[in-house]
């Protein structure tokens, strides 16, 4: 597909389509596969440090193709080691990208990269800064994987994060075409081969694309942001529940759940008198039995300027106690972050404000 200047990304190359066009171009034909191991397996996306290439070869790629788009330009590392990181499109813009750290089973540490889709949100979550200046526009397919390529370091080949969610800023499902085609790159057996158990896509509820991922090959794991177990309360705090009231979305997730062979995750933010109440613990619970479905609990980051304020911890173990008292299988996460502005969309929202970029664009 072709990128601003004419380039085309060099990922959406097949392996055949660029060998022949390497040959058709004059190189030898065992060149291509130079070039693929120096993109997918040793991460060089900077065509000058490609050094075992010819210059003839580097100037033809350089020319050709667009590796990355897109830069990190700064961020915050908090006490508990959260990672959140500014990237900068190429309009100046910025959306925001997390590397989270949790123990994992065996005693190490498991990173988890979270990547934005889009720059603000249309979905209008009441309680989430990504959309308090509104929806801007979707990124481009390279935008979203350059997030990703971002975390990758040439001297190992490796990246520095074992775990995708793709949970930032924008609602996924809502760039679908774009958001799978970057997933199925980092994905694709032939490029960078990162396990599709090791990405999770979530979305708040978007119950007709749900359905198109029930009937596509959609090989991913699905988180589904909940935060309301009946109606009102759901609609209360997430303007997508009009359009996709609970009685359209559990059905969806259903069959995404049947049709995959896949557990889906239920997010919930514990927001403090909204959500955090024994009768919501006990809809929910029901929700997830009937789903097969884990259930997420995390604890609200406040965000400035809106009135949702954290569930306090006695509510939030209360919460997680009738789900487990009701066999729902179920995770009271920490707090983790909230001195980095770890809400959704809340470091991207304030540098937009501080350098005045985002609005005027
Ligand atoms: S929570 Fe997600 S879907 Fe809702 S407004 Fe924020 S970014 Fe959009």
């Amino acid at each position: 597909m072709a990128q601003p200047g004419g380039k085309t990304s060099f990922f959406d190359e097949g392996f055949s389509s660029f060998e022949s066009l390497l040959v058709e171009n004059g190189f030898e034909k065992y060149r291509a596969r130079q070039v693929w191991q120096s993109v997918y397996e040793r991460k060089i996306f900077d065509v000058s440090a490609m050094t075992s290439l010819p210059a003839g070869l580097r100037a033809f790629l350089a020319d050709r193709f667009e590796f990355v788009s897109g830069r990190r330009a700064g961020g915050s590392r908090s006490a508990d080691d959260t990672g959140k990181f500014l990237f900068e499109l190429s309009d100046g813009r910025y959306v925001e990208c997390v590397i989270l750290e949790a123990p994992d089973e065996d005693g190490g540490i498991r990173k988890t990269l979270c990547m934005s889709t889009q720059v603000g949100c249309a979905q209008g979550c009441r309680f989430c800064a990504s959309t308090m200046r509104g929806f801007k526009r979707n990124l481009t397919c390279a935008e979203i994987l350059s997030q990703a390529l971002s975390f990758a370091d040439p001297s190992t080949g490796k990246f520095s994060f074992e775990n995708i969610v793709v949970m930032g800023m924008g609602e996924p499902l809502a760039n679908f075409d774009n958001v799978m085609r970057a997933l199925k790159i980092l994905n694709d057996a032939d490029k960078f081969n990162f396990g599709a158990r090791r990405i999770t896509l979530s979305t708040c509820g978007l119950a007709d694309k749900i359905l198109q991922l029930a009937h596509s090959d959609f090989p991913f794991r699905l988180a589904v942001s909940l935060h309301g177990a009946t109606n009102d309360v759901r609609g209360q705090i997430m303007p997508v529940n009009r359009r996709f009231p609970l009685e359209k979305l559990v059905p969806a997730i259903e069959e995404f759940s049947k049709n995959c062979g896949r557990m889906t995750t239920l997010e919930f933010i514990l927001i403090e008198g909204v959500n955090d109440t024994p009768g919501q613990a006990r809809a929910l619970a029901k929700i997830a039995k009937r789903l097969h479905a884990h259930v997420n609990l995390i604890p609200y980051n406040s965000v400035g300027g809106l009135q949702w304020r954290r569930s306090p911890l006695k509510n939030r173990l209360a919460f997680a106690k009738i789900l487990k008292d009701l066999k729902v299988s179920c995770t009271l996460r920490r707090e983790k972050g909230s001195d980095i502005d770890a809400a959704c969309g809340q470091l991207a929202l304030k540098t937009a404000q501080e350098r005045g970029a985002g609005e005027s664009r």
